[in-house]
């Protein structure tokens, strides 16, 4: 008696460990932002609409025109690891969509109070749902318009010591702003508007990307861009990068998009600068927006779950690639001959 020691190890119900991950994904709205922004673009939407309230910390909401859900796919989108992106490990390496994971939703729905409005286009009737604390708590058919409409409410209400831990609503509406202007920027061909507290702050028409880089980083730059673009087989790169007479004397105006997905690279970053080399002054940053596309299977994008990080299969090849495209198109303002041309 009294030596027998019992089993102390239990599963976790589904609503605790959905909270658990959702501490990964979801760490401020800014992260909500962007999943749900991916998922519209996944959902091939021409047209997408962001509202948020008090820098999304007690609404988000993302309309989008896309391919929307049946009725029992709006309810399986919020159980954890349910995507219809991927259904094999080998699809992981030939991946065309931003999400894969399968976790977004149900991260949200384990933060916060979810309505979701959402109809397939030939449906005649959609499926509105109302989900709290991973629970579905309400689904009825619904008149709906076309493509999902996606709202949450009280981010980490159920979990006060996050949402203690959230900034000020200025610092957390720059980070919104971040987020919104890197999927718009990788989409150009997409309307996208981003509405603040009733007031529209974005209103981006679709069109090219030299018109997107202009309503987002403002028109000085419009008669100012030049045209990157190489492509062999191993990869493509292509975008614009500014006239060194605008580099400016803060960091900012970068971004790198793999496959359509924004990353955060140092070493491609000084890809760029080494190209642009004496035509800028020293601590000077250059513009650019420059996207690199190459076979999935060379890129390892699971490397964390806000996928920001990525691991190339051969960096130093994206290296010079990228440093040469960009070299190549600068060879016009380069001052004096470099050795590269006078052989
Ligand atoms: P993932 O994007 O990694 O698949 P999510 O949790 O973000 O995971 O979404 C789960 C699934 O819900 C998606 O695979 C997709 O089928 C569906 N879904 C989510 N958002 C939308 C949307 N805006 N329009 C249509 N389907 C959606
Ligand atoms: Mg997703």
């Amino acid at each position: 008696k009294g030596d027998v020691v019992p089993d102390i190890i239990q599963l976790l119900p589904d609503n605790i460990a959905n909270q658990i991950a959702a501490g990964e994904v979801i760490q401020r709205p800014a992260s909500a932002v962007k999943e749900l922004l991916e998922n519209a673009v996944d959902a091939g939407a021409t047209e997408i609409k962001l509202f948020v309230t008090d820098a999304g910390k007690n609404l988000i909401q993302v309309v989008d025109n896309g391919k929307g859900m049946s009725e029992t796919d709006a309810r399986m989108c919020f159980e954890r690891h349910a995507t219809s992106k991927i259904s094999s490990i080998e699809d992981l390496f030939k991946i065309k969509t931003m999400g894969f994971r399968g976790e977004a939703l149900a991260s949200i729905a384990a933060v916060a109070q979810v309505e979701l409005k959402t109809r397939k286009a030939e449906d005649e009737l959609g499926s509105c749902l109302e989900v709290e604390n991973s629970i579905v708590k309400k689904q009825e058919a619904c008149s709906a318009s076309a493509g999902t409409n996606i709202c949450m409410k009280n981010l980490f209400f159920n979990v006060p010591a996050r949402r203690n831990f959230l900034k000020s609503n200025a610092a957390e509406m720059r980070h919104i702003v971040d987020e919104f202007i890197r999927v718009a920027m990788a989409f150009p061909h997409i309307f996208f508007s981003l509405t603040s507290n009733g007031q529209q702050v974005f209103h981006l028409e679709a069109g090219s990307l030299k018109q997107r880089i202009s309503q987002i980083l403002g028109t000085s730059y419009t008669s100012k861009l030049v045209s990157v673009s190489e492509d062999t087989d191993y990869m493509n790169v292509y975008g614009f990068v500014g006239k060194p007479e605008t580099a400016k004397k803060t960091r900012g105006d970068q971004y790198f998009f793999v496959n359509n997905r924004f990353i955060k690279s140092a070493y491609l970053n000084h890809a760029v600068m080494s190209a642009f080399d004496e035509m800028i002054a020293k601590d000077s940053f250059p513009m650019y927006v420059l996207f690199i596309d190459l076979d999935p299977s060379q890129l390892d994008i699971n490397v964390h779950p806000t996928k920001q990080e990525i691991k190339f299969e051969d960096e130093k090849i994206v290296y010079a690639f990228v440093q040469a495209a960009v070299k190549h198109a600068l060879a016009q303002f380069s001052i004096a001959p470099s050795l590269d041309f006078s052989l």
